[in-house]
């Protein structure tokens, strides 16, 4: 069955973008197309250098993660994205469009917002109905615009003919969800403007350890002070699931200086061999270009067939 995932370039890859994505992402690799969403990049304020610096590197990553059995391709080099987007925002309306929560939560505030913050869920809807996909595993924060994805699918057949398959909604696998270190009660997040709170993939293992040093814990000196929390312990909690899901243990261990010590070291030990696999694509970047390049023609073929139906229906 076919898999669909994609990473924005909007900042350096993190922790949480490793336990949360990449990680079960290198684990279902069979008919996975799994993309750099550049074009979802530019719905903010951006500097162009520094987001084709992102795409390679996240690129980069994307390969020293093992991702080498996927279909990999940056989005704007595919563009049946936005061809099938224009066709959807024509099946689309703005009173839908008004209800999404991310645009309400982001254009919170400000006068105004890049048009196309507005119609991003439309280009996300289009990024899904390209491939296909029988099912699509969703986090609470996207449900709304895969709803949306649904809503105009099923518009468009109705309308004008049965293009696309509509997607049904799953469950993500239970990844980790890694919280910020310096404020444990939200994500952790590469966009974000939190640089103690934030692990990066390319961190060295010095910026490792004094981030996790500093990481926010709480006061209890108690003697079952190491133990998971959610709502009393969350800083304790989150260091707890790194832990563990970076293949450490917390046996034994009764003090938050042991806890850092050992969050430290599984850590460090989790990114070392992605950091040595970085460092050697990064001295060969035509090898990773050639497979991206590979990715996308892939996906040009695959996606060509599926905007020609919904062109060819629509009356283009
Ligand atoms: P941004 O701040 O730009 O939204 P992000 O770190 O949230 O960046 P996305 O590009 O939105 O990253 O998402 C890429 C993938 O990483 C998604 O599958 C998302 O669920 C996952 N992910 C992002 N942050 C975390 C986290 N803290 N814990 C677990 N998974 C995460
Ligand atoms: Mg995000």
């Amino acid at each position: 069955m076919t898999t669909l995932s994609l990473i924005k370039p909007t900042g350096h890859l993190t922790l949480g973008n490793l336990l949360g994505a990449l990680r079960p992402m290198a684990e279902r690799q069979d008919d996975a197309f799994y993309g750099i969403a550049d074009l979802h990049a530019l719905t903010v304020r951006h500097s162009p250098a520094t987001l084709r610096a992102l795409t390679d590197e996240i690129a980069t990553l994307m390969l020293a993660v093992g991702l080498d059995r996927s279909t990999l391709f940056v989005q704007s080099r595919v563009a049946a994205h936005t061809g099938l987007a224009y066709v959807l925002e024509c099946t689309a309306y703005t009173g839908e469009l008004n209800r999404m929560i991310q645009f309400k939560e982001k254009g919170r505030g400000v006068d105004s917002t890049r048009a196309s913050l507005y119609t991003y869920p439309v280009l996300m809807a289009a990024d899904i109905l390209l491939y296909r996909p029988e099912q699509v595993p969703v986090g609470d924060d996207q449900r709304q615009h895969v709803e949306l994805t649904r809503d105009l699918a099923m518009r468009f057949n109705a309308t004008y003919g049965p293009v696309f398959t509509v997607p049904e909604m799953t469950a993500p696998p239970a990844g980790a969800r890694v919280m910020s270190l310096s404020d444990p009660t939200t994500k952790m997040g590469k966009s974000h403007d939190d640089a103690a709170g934030v692990v990066h993939l390319l961190d060295p293992p010095d910026v490792v350890r004094r981030k996790v040093s500093r990481a926010v814990t709480d006061s209890d000196v108690g003697a079952d002070a190491v133990r998971p929390d959610r709502e009393a312990k969350p800083g304790v909690t989150n260091l707890l699931e790194i832990l563990t899901a970076c293949g450490g243990s917390a046996t034994g261990i009764t003090t938050y200086g042991a806890l850092k010590a050992a969050v430290t070291d599984a850590v460090v030990a989790a990114l070392d061999p992605i950091q040595k696999a970085h460092a050697d694509l990064a001295s060969d970047p035509g090898h990773v270009q050639s497979v991206f390049a590979a990715g996308e023609q892939r996906c040009r073929d695959v996606t060509a067939p599926v905007l020609a139906a919904a062109q060819a229906a629509i009356g283009l």
